[in-house]
């Protein structure tokens, strides 16, 4: 701008410039024709005519317009690339079949069937996932319904970080106990008088032992349908003793040491709880094939053939039904970015992130790290001289008469500082002022009396973010349909394909499935007629009714595999406890 001569305050151009200001906010919408003209300047007559428009405000504010929508479009994915990125999704899903080290871990869980609504039974549950620790037990009243019962309680900070993973198991088998006193006194009551007047302190019969599901949220390495070992902690958990150890026989020691009728039966990662949750109250007799999480991170697992499992199993496993769930972790597909999008703010985040070049599909596709995107581009417009975001020169050219103001300790000045929750939001403040949104950016960025503009142009990115993730969620779920040929399977004709979802992001954010059924409609091989079969439904519950159905499962399973005879294992638990069993006949009498 040329200011060479210092205007006079009563310089009728300078009038002029700022009655345009004052002016100018609200006609942003008028074409750019404006752009860069110089301040006019008194003293000097003019080289030209008297300027007829607002001179500074209106080409800012329309750059900011067009800046957003061009960033907006860098989020585009289009038809072409969801298609291509479904091909690559089964070629990944192929290789994590054959092999381990590969992009997608495919991980076996040894659970080989899916319930269809029909099972009864009384299970345990409890869920170690970071903050809280969840006893639940589950009805199962074999009418696709259920009824459950639960506590919780926090899990003590110096527990988290104890000397020994057995301060930590002792610590939940004392709330197992707790549970089983407060919510089956008849259970525990009659299973410890039992335990009293028996010639034998543990003589008791395999159908008084609840079976519980444990859903642990850790990485694990699963070698059967309850045993895995610790890989690492993660959540601020740090017990070096664990690493290493089964974690189901650390709970199991540590309810036996209390003489309670519990036996650990599965251990459960909470996909495969969200497929099995589904599949038992999903209407109909159709099993669900995939259960898939979109809350803080991102992963499904689904119904696999055992012909189709190339790579060799450890564990003991039923294979009478010829299927097994796969435990894809899907948040680590196409980690070498060859199909998926790579904008330079995904860049900024993952370069930022503690696990670099790692859980490249969950970095552009679960809750935590959308908000944290839009934050970066946030961050990016801010600094950009070219246009004027979150900020106006003075309160005249703000549809709310007062100056923007950003509070100097917002949270969008550090990582992770935006809840992906304000993207839902904006998707669904369809208010002509955006006034809901523009509420929100106060309440919880401290972003004060930002303008229309602002917040369109922030609606426009954050939307772009949101639809860009479920469009790539879509890639996911529609490779894994194609894998099970369900669509075209004859003796599935007339039946839906059915998928449980679980989490805030599927849960919350505004459109979330409409945008995933519209990508899968463009994809070869599901089309319209395809994605109208493929019926997605929320599954709640997958730590606590999934859970408990997998141990059914797993019951199940004992009975069936000789080489796992109950009482067996039972009776050997016992003599290394220094205990006798009593035969299952003189225990019946009791
Ligand atoms: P978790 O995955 O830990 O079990 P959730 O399913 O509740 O928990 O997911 C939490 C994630 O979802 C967080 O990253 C949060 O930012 C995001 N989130 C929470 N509420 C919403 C919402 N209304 N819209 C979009 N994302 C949300
Ligand atoms: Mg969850």
């Amino acid at each position: 701008m040329s200011s060479a001569s210092i205007p006079s305050p009563f310089c009728p151009l300078l009038i002029l410039h700022f009655l345009a200001l004052y002016l100018g906010r609200d006609s942003t919408h008028s074409p750019p024709a404006v752009n860069h003209r110089p301040l006019p300047t008194c003293g000097n007559p003019p080289s030209v005519p008297f300027p007829t428009e607002a001179p500074v405000s209106r080409p800012l504010k329309m750059t900011l317009e067009a800046q957003s929508a061009a960033i907006a479009a860098r989020f585009d994915y289009t038809d072409e690339q969801v298609n291509s990125a479904v091909n690559e999704f089964r070629r990944q899903m192929t290789e994590g079949l054959e092999k381990d080290g590969t992009s997608l871990s495919q991980i076996p869980t040894y659970v080989t069937g899916v319930p269809n609504g029909t099972e009864k039974g009384l299970y345990m549950a409890v869920d170690l996932g970071g903050t809280n620790f969840r006893v639940c037990s589950i009805q199962l009243n074999g009418d696709t319904t259920f009824n459950l019962t639960f506590s919780k309680v926090a899990i003590p900070r110096d527990l988290m970080v104890a000397k020994t993973a057995q301060e930590l198991f002792a610590f939940l088998a004392k709330q197992i106990e707790l549970f089983l006193q407060t919510h089956h006194e008849d259970h525990f009551e009659q299973h410890v008088r039992r335990r009293m007047t028996m010639s034998s302190p543990d003589g008791y019969k395999d159908e008084h032992v609840f079976r519980l599901g444990f859903t642990f949220s850790f990485p694990v390495q699963q070698v059967g349908i309850n045993k895995g070992t610790l890989i690492r902690w993660t959540k601020g958990f740090d017990i070096p003793d664990a690493i290493g150890k089964d974690v189901c026989a650390l709970l199991q020691d540590e309810i036996d040491k209390l003489h309670l009728p519990v036996k650990v039966a599965a251990l459960v990662n909470d996909t495969v709880g969200t497929l099995m949750a589904r599949s038992y109250s999903s209407p109909g007799k159709t099993g669900t094939v995939l259960g898939a999480i979109f809350g803080t991170g991102t992963n499904g697992a689904y119904v696999e053939k055992l012909s189709n499992l190339k790579k060799p199993l450890s564990g003991e496993y039923d294979k009478t039904t010829g299927e097994m769930v796969i435990n894809t972790e899907w948040g680590s597909f196409d980690n070498q970015l060859s199909v998926l999008p790579n904008t330079e703010w995904d860049v900024a985040l993952d370069k930022a992130s503690p696990n670099p070049g790692i859980q490249m599909y969950e970095k552009r596709v679960s809750g935590m790290f959308l908000g944290e995107i839009l934050r970066l581009v946030t961050i990016d417009l801010l600094k950009d001289p070219k246009v004027s975001f979150f900020k106006d020169e003075n309160s005249s050219s703000n549809d709310w008469k007062s100056t923007t103001n950003i509070v100097s300790d917002s949270s969008i000045y550090t990582q992770w500082g935006l809840d992906t929750a304000i993207m839902s939001v904006a998707a669904a403040d369809n208010t002509p002022e955006l006034s809901t949104l523009r509420g929100e950016l106060e309440k919880q960025l401290g972003i004060y009396s930002a303008g229309l503009d602002d917040a369109q142009a922030f609606k426009a990115i954050a939307n772009a973010i949101g639809r860009r993730s479920a469009r790539l969620s879509a890639v996911a779920i529609a490779a894994i349909v194609l894998q099970t040929g369900k669509l075209t399977d004859p003796a599935n004709a007339d039946e839906p394909v059915d998928i449980g979802v679980d989490g805030s992001l599927v849960e919350h954010y505004p459109y979330f499935r409409d945008m995933i059924y519209e990508a899968l409609s463009a994809i070869d091989g599901i089309g319209e007629e395809g994605a109208k079969r493929i019926r997605i439904g929320i599954a709640k519950d997958g730590s606590g009714v999934g859970a408990a159905l997998i141990a059914l499962v797993a019951a199940g399973m004992e009975k069936r595999l000789t080489t796992a005879d109950y009482l067996g294992e039972l009776r050997s638990n016992a003599k290394s406890n220094n205990l006798t069993v009593v035969p299952e006949d003189e225990a019946a009498r009791d």
